[in-house]
């Protein structure tokens, strides 16, 4: 089984479940051997009720006893930082303040809410708001640099109430192109988020699979960087969707993934 580049643990991040030893037992009986810890580091995040940021020297000192702990599962210490346009040149610093063998860059706001939580998101008309979610993932890959992945592009759908709720290119083909020629640009990666599918698979939704046209263009574009994630937050979800996803990238012709190792893409072929 390829790697799954993004879990979070209770230690660092507020809204995870799981212990490093629940992920690392979890993904062993999934059959994954490798996987990315990539705690939230969302600063001034309009949710206060949370700590939504943690001590990068606590986390560099409590990584390598994770390993040692779990040597049956490659770990490679991560983190996923939340933008907001104040924040570009922060989270360029922050980066940079640990060895960390992958950097996932998100967004999970929209004018200044939680997508998770709010309801003035939904009021915003379906193109509008993907529109406006998508110019921010472009914004954020063209302004922030030491990074290696753009996590869930499709988060805006994640929590959505819409029958078809899957953000498709035909959505915001401007905001896609701008934001994709970003990321191949910059030589970053493209996360598949596999919780968004299965977020979409339980709203019953006609397709679930990430648009074949976003990746498409990705790849015509001259993008060649595609990563896995599950964002698992529970042991239950861990690897989750990882098979179909993988069965639906082959049908689309795409034969490998990379996983990042100091801030490095491997290939591994599906
Ligand atoms: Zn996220
Ligand atoms: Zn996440």
């Amino acid at each position: 089984m390829v790697t799954d580049g993004h879990n979070h643990t209770k230690h660092f991040s507020p809204d995870a479940a799981q212990s490093v030893e629940e992920l690392c037992t979890s993904a062993e009986q999934c059959g994954i051997r490798r996987l990315a810890v990539t705690e939230h580091y969302d600063a001034d995040f309009p949710d206060s009720s949370l700590n939504w940021v943690f001590d990068i020297e606590e986390y560099k000192t409590a990584f390598p006893n994770w390993q040692s702990a779990n040597p049956a599962v490659e770990l490679l210490m991560g983190v996923e930082f939340g933008y907001q346009a104040h924040l570009a040149s922060k989270i360029d610093g922050l980066a940079l303040q640990a060895p960390f063998d992958v950097v996932l860059l998100s967004n999970h706001l929209i004018r200044g809410e939680d997508i998770y939580v709010s309801k003035l998101c939904y009021e915003i008309p379906r193109k509008e708001r993907f529109a406006e979610y998508v110019a921010t993932l472009a914004e954020m890959t063209e302004r922030c640099s030491n990074f290696d992945v753009v996590a869930h592009y499709d988060y805006i759908n994640r929590y959505g109430t819409d029958d078809d709720s899957r953000v498709s290119y035909d959505d915001c083909p401007a905001e896609f192109d701008r934001f994709l020629e970003a990321l191949v640009s910059k030589e970053k990666a493209l996360e598949i988020n596999t919780k968004s599918i299965q977020k979409l698979a339980q709203k019953n939704a006609c397709d679930i699979m990430p648009d074949p046209k976003i990746i498409q263009r990705y790849i015509d574009m001259g993008g060649r960087l595609i990563t896995l994630g599950s964002d698992s937050h529970t042991p239950d979800g861990i690897g989750i969707c990882f098979e179909e996803t993988i069965e639906y990238l082959k049908s689309l012709g795409i034969t490998e993934t990379v996983y990042y190792k100091g801030h490095k893409p491997y290939p591994e072929t599906l």
